[in-house]
């Protein structure tokens, strides 16, 4: 059953059997069990309009590969429409997905996610909607659906209710801005390798602090991009004071 606060999705793909996937396993499988969100997936072929049931063709101007009609996918976005949150199309030309992105799109009532083939979608059908382009990294997939997968999964595990423990999000990877601190769990000694004295301590502030030097210098070595837009914020707030 679905809460009132569920997050309600549709996923549009020629593979609607690719879905639930692993949506269905571990936390986001319990947490469509519980109704924390809904799955609603829309076969695109069904909206095909000739006997062969086709969705693609060849591209105008020549090229290799086959692009999904206008007019078929087009019937599928209206057979399902007017809905309230995005329509987000997945492709390598969007906007490269984030946690911001992700959070913006967990505090959405639903998310309709269209899945491309072959080339991709005819640039018309775009258009002509108010679609939202986003992509899951600078490499190409063969499908959507993996693409749709990856971003559901980072989007439900942020509902309300889903991770057990509430703060386990706060601290992650990208929250503030940074990569995530090392972690060590029991045994206290393994292969010879100790944990780091200062966690062991029972000392909260010391502790938070060496995870903040971590998180920075883990940043700063790994990920320039991320380090200079942390470290342009922090230089503010030290300014203000
Ligand atoms: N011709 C396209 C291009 O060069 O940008 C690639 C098409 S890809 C083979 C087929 C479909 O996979 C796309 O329409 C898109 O839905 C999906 N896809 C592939 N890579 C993706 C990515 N990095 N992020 C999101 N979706 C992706």
């Amino acid at each position: 059953m679905e809460s009132p606060s569920s997050l309600a999705v549709r996923v549009m793909t020629l593979f609607p059997e690719m879905f639930p996937g692993s949506l269905g396993t571990s936390l986001a499988g319990k947490a469509l069990k519980d109704g924390k969100w809904s799955l609603e997936t829309v076969d695109i072929r069904s909206f095909a309009r000739d006997k062969h049931r086709s969705v693609d063709d060849t591209p105008f101007g020549g090229g290799a590969g086959m692009v999904m009609r206008p007019d078929v996918v087009n019937d599928a976005i209206d057979a399902t429409w007017p809905r309230t949150g995005p329509l987000i199309y997945l492709t390598p030309r969007g906007k490269v997905l984030d946690q911001a992105m992700v959070r913006r799109f967990a505090a959405e009532p639903a998310l309709t996610v269209l899945c491309g083939r072959y080339e991709g979608v005819d640039q018309r059908v775009l258009d002509a909607w108010p679609v939202e382009e986003v992509s899951i990294g600078d490499f190409v997939l063969s499908g959507g659906e993996v693409a749709a997968t990856v971003l559901l999964d980072a989007v439900i595990r942020l509902l309300p209710g889903v991770m057990g423990n509430a703060e386990s999000g706060n601290d992650e990877s990208f929250e503030r801005g940074l990569l995530e601190y090392p972690l060590y769990t029991r045994p206290a000694e393994w292969q010879g390798r100790t944990v780091p004295e200062v966690l062991l301590s029972g000392h909260h502030a010391k502790v938070a602090q060496w995870r903040l030097a971590q998180a920075e210098e883990i940043t700063r070595q790994r990920r320039p991009d991320l380090w200079s837009g942390y470290a342009a914020v922090k230089k503010n707030d030290l300014k203000k004071g």
